[in-house]
């Protein structure tokens, strides 16, 4: 069985998921999970933003605006009466369960709560949407088997048990629906897999089920070699190891959650990313075939600090290293990227939440310099050391721009370059011009 994810955008209107219908109705069963339509989950953010600030008013002006959007997509994709009152009904259920938060002391457990209803929603609009057309198509609520542990990692035994009890609850479905985004916590409470977390969710049903493909249905059709939102003249790149769509994903390529890769690669099994509004193009194939010494794409992720400590009492010292990972993993921060020299080690880091005690530890051992406002720029491709030449065209293509620090070698798939947020684009555009686009 295939695992079809469809994204904001691919369910964003009663149009989008026409459009969707007509694509998974092929005669194969499948599973589809669906993220919330687009803005939703913005939306809901907003509306718990206002909550916490205690401003129910707003609040509620915000929730009516929503409410009168999922108004008009009820009118416009059910065509009998019947239908459009009995699903109406239901998303007002969920609107008044959203509104009955604006009496009540908030937190981060009802905010969650409130995250959760943008894909309990568009999962039932679509569902009653295949049943008013005769499809056999069942709900299975994500909550009922998608969970993670007390460190948020997914409870991958729990996960297959129980999606294996639901599925066997409707053996004669044509098609199974389910919420992508939304899981359940260690302590039973609602959670969610982090924002864009719905490819996670495929990737985890997936792996669960040991399924034929995932595929990853989109508003793009497939992994661009460059981001699309930041460079001209990008194109889809065919073929893709894991690790270099790992990679991608990791460092910025929002088509894809930065931890969806790894439950699929783990199980051996391909995703496809393809795209709704263009089914017929090939997308982005993801395995773990190589294609050996290509350069494939560049991504970039933003907001990252790169910190220096410089000591005498480097030269020559054993245990330095040590000292100085031993802060970060006591603040847990994870580093990015790291440079050494005999005097100095220079790491990077995207998470800022305790950089003033990290810094004030890090004292003790050298001279401390941070630069904040920091990009990493990310070449992926399979760029195996002995093959002369990879490491001197991406260098020749940024060679106006300077570089605060450079990482190659860490594995066969990636260099990457910290350089200022304000030369991202130039330098991303750079990269493309000279590795793909044959400007130079
Ligand atoms: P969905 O809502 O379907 O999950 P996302 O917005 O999360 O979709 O991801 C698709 C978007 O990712 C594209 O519209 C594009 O702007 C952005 N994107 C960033 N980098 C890339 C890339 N390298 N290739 C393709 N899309 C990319
Ligand atoms: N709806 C969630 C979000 O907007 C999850 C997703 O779309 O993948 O982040
Ligand atoms: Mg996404």
């Amino acid at each position: 069985m295939k695992v079809l994810k469809f994204g904001g955008t691919s369910v964003g209107s009663a149009q989008s998921m026409k459009q969707v219908s007509n694509l998974i109705l092929d005669g194969q069963k499948k599973i589809v999970v669906l993220s919330a339509m687009s803005g939703t989950t913005n939306t809901l953010v907003e509306i718990s933003d206002y909550l916490y600030k205690r401003n129910p008013d707003a609040a509620n002006e915000t929730i009516n605006k929503l409410a009168l959007k999922y108004a008009g997509v009820v009118e416009e994709l059910y065509s009998t009466e019947e239908y459009k009152k009995k699903v109406w009904d239901i998303i007002q259920s969920h609107f008044d369960y959203i509104r009955s938060f604006t009496n009540n002391l908030f937190t981060l457990f009802e905010e969650k709560v409130i995250l959760s209803q943008g894909e309990l929603l568009s999962t039932t609009i679509f569902t009653n949407y295949l049943n008013e057309k005769e499809v056999k198509a069942f709900l299975l609520p994500a909550l009922e088997f998608m969970r993670v542990d007390k460190n948020g990692e997914p409870d991958s035994e729990y996960i297959h048990e129980n999606l294996i009890k639901q599925l066997a609850l409707y053996p004669d479905a044509d098609i199974y629906i389910t919420q992508g985004f939304i899981c359940l916590n260690a302590y039973g409470e609602v959670d969610n897999l982090l924002r864009g977390g719905s490819d996670y969710s495929a990737s985890l049903i997936g792996a669960a089920i040991k399924a034929e493909e995932i595929q990853i249905w989109t508003d793009i059709d497939g992994m661009h070699n460059n981001d699309p939102r930041f460079v001209d003249k990008t194109a889809p790149v065919a073929n893709l190891h894991f690790e270099e769509a790992a990679e991608l994903a990791y460092f910025g390529a929002k088509i894809l959650h930065p931890t969806c890769i790894l439950p699929a690669k783990l199980a051996n099994i391909p995703v496809r990313l393809l795209n709704t509004m263009q089914p017929e193009t090939f997308g982005t194939m993801i395995s773990n075939k190589t294609e050996k010494n290509k350069i494939k794409a560049v991504a970039a992720k933003d907001g990252i600090t790169a910190i220096k400590i410089q000591s005498g009492r480097m030269l020559l010292a054993y245990g330095f290293l040590r000292k100085i990972f031993e802060i970060f993993e006591s603040y847990q921060t994870p580093i990015d990227m790291i440079c050494t020299s005999e005097v100095g080690v220079s790491l990077s880091i995207d998470k800022n939440k305790h950089l003033q005690e990290i810094i004030d530890e890090l004292k003790k051992y050298g001279t401390v310099t941070v630069d904040t406002d920091m990009v990493i720029i990310c070449v992926v491709g399979d760029l195996e050391w002995d093959n002369v030449g990879f490491e001197s065209r991406v260098l020749q293509a940024i060679k106006d721009v300077p570089v605060r620090m450079i990482s190659y070698g860490g594995s066969n798939y990636n260099i990457s370059m910290l350089v200022k947020a304000s030369d991202k684009q130039r330098a991303m555009q750079a990269l493309s011009d000279h590795l793909f686009n044959n400007k130079y």
